[in-house]
């Protein structure tokens, strides 16, 4: 088995860096993930697709990794599925002849596997044409606009970018729906102006510039209630929201669409901090699961440290920084540096991260949906797109005494599809509370292997052999 001193686990921003930082100080790296190229979520793409300040970052960071490629081995299109104590990360590598299933073993690691999207079902959401808001804005960026009028709905920031990068591709947007009241808005507009950073403003500026100058129409405190078509989507009815984001009746206004971009931010990924068995924290002012840290970046794990979206969204500058802090105190551990003469830079990220923080912190308060959406959900809306559980299966459930979800898991196959409940573990609780009219504790579904999806003939195979 290959050992390494840290295994990094994720090669967006916040995995490279940690990368660079930990080879420069004279680790063995392994870097894995599943993409076919470095980069996460903004950067594995092509240069052509990025705007010149992401296009700088990009080849920045890549610059800096090829530096180091001696010390780091990349692992691409690999996923990590287990993790075993003291550390074996369990790889399933896509495309090698073989099982493709290895392990490998490392004396730290660094988890850097970023966000995912915060997707609420509405009826309708599953038809053709509705599409995560991040997913379309990958689309949007390779000059794919699959549609001629196209919706916007949800809340936070991707909507600004969306909106932009469609713009840029062509494309006809017919309006934004955003939940989020200006009032809730302003009430933070001052914390927000102070902690932005002046390139995020100054990008954020031209965008709503570009937004403005095509008379989009944005409609504040409304949400979108259903999404209808025959086969794939032609319209949607869009319905004001009071403050806790209940529909009001009556004010529904119909719209023709033939596409949605759709969704409410992003959240911290937590699957393989759990699957490790790190504590994690409900944190109720941004509505999201997270890791567990102390003051050196580390879980309740010793050994395990995270970086990056996946500890709490703050966007890939912040993603940057939290890498290489990650990186230094593993770093201090493993005894290639040590405090005093990594003090000094860990003071600088440590400032630099404090506005980055503040800044996300008050964009995601202010743009996170509230639980009144949850009365949009009709009894055949679908809630687990996986396995097909509307919310009359989970009604029927709760009847039948399931309090708890992974009872509702048990009964009704909801979380165990493909994304292993990445989506509608994200409402569970609330559709729980609200069927049994009781706030009971929230729970997160039992961690399970594989993390990622592995053909299951190889792994039988792999047991067999
Ligand atoms: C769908 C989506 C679209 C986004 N679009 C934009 C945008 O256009 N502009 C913008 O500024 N920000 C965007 N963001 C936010 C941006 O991704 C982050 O702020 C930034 O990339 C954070 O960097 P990171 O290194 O923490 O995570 P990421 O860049 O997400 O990198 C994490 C990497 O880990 C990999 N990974 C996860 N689990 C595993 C596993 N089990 N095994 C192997 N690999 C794994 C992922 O595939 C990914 O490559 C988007 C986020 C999402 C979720």
């Amino acid at each position: 088995m290959k050992e390494f001193d840290l295994a990094i686990i994720g090669a967006g921003p916040a995995g490279i860096s940690a990368a660079v930082e930990a080879a420069t100080m004279g680790a063995s790296v392994a870097l894995i993930d599943e993409n076919s190229l470095p980069g996460g979520k903004v950067f594995a793409h092509t240069d052509n697709h990025l705007d010149p300040f992401e296009r700088g970052i990009r080849s920045q960071l890549l610059h800096h990794l090829e530096k180091v490629a001696h010390k780091v081995a990349v692992f691409l299109e690999t996923e990590v599925w287990n993790i075993l104590d003291q550390w074996i990360v369990s790889l399933y590598q896509r495309g090698l002849s073989g099982s493709g299933l290895t392990d490998i073993k490392a004396r730290k690691l660094i988890i850097s596997i970023g966000a995912l999207e915060r997707i609420l079902p509405f009826p309708g959401w599953t038809l053709p044409g509705v599409f995560s808001a991040g997913g379309l804005n990958r689309l949007a960026k390779m000059g794919i606009v699959p549609g001629k009028r196209i919706l916007i709905a949800g809340s936070g920031p991707l909507q600004i970018v969306l909106a932009h990068n469609l713009l840029n591709a062509g494309a006809s947007i017919i309006g934004i729906v955003n939940v989020t009241s200006p009032r809730r808005i302003s009430a933070r507009g001052l914390e927000l102006i102070s902690a932005v950073n002046r390139l995020v403003l100054k990008s954020g500026l031209n965008y709503l510039i570009n937004i403005k100058r095509h008379k989009i129409p944005i409609y504040f405190s409304h949400a979108i209630s259903r999404a209808y078509g025959i086969n794939e989507v032609e319209g949607a009815t869009i319905v004001r929201v009071d403050k806790s984001h209940r529909p009001i009746r009556g004010t529904e206004k119909q719209i023709t669409t033939d596409c949605i971009g759709y969704g409410f931010g992003l959240i911290p990924s937590v699957d393989i901090t759990r699957l490790c068995g790190c504590d994690h924290v409900f944190d109720e002012e941004l509505a999201y699961w997270r890791p567990k840290l102390n003051e050196r970046m580390e879980t309740s794990k010793p050994g395990i440290f995270v970086a990056g979206d996946c500890l709490t969204v703050k966007g890939y500058l912040a993603a940057i920084e939290e890498g290489k802090t990650a990186a230094t105190e593993a770093c201090i551990q493993l005894g290639f540096t040590n405090r005093k003469h990594s003090g000094a830079s860990l003071a600088v990220s440590a400032k630099r991260l404090k506005r980055f923080k503040r800044f996300a912190r008050a964009i995601e308060a202010v743009s996170r949906p509230h639980s009144g959406l949850l009365d949009i959900i009709s009894d055949d809306t679908v809630v687990c797109r996986c396995e097909e559980v509307t919310l009359r299966d989970i009604r029927s459930a709760v009847a039948e005494g399931a309090r708890d979800v992974n009872d509702i898991k048990r009964r009704t196959r909801l979380g165990m599809g493909h994304c292993q409940g990445r989506f509608c573990g994200q409402v569970i609780n609330e559709l729980i509370w609200k069927l049994t009219g009781n706030i009971g504790k929230r729970e997160m579904f039992t961690p399970r292997i594989p993390a990622r999806p592995i053909p299951f003939g190889i792994l039988a195979g792999e047991c067999g052999s």
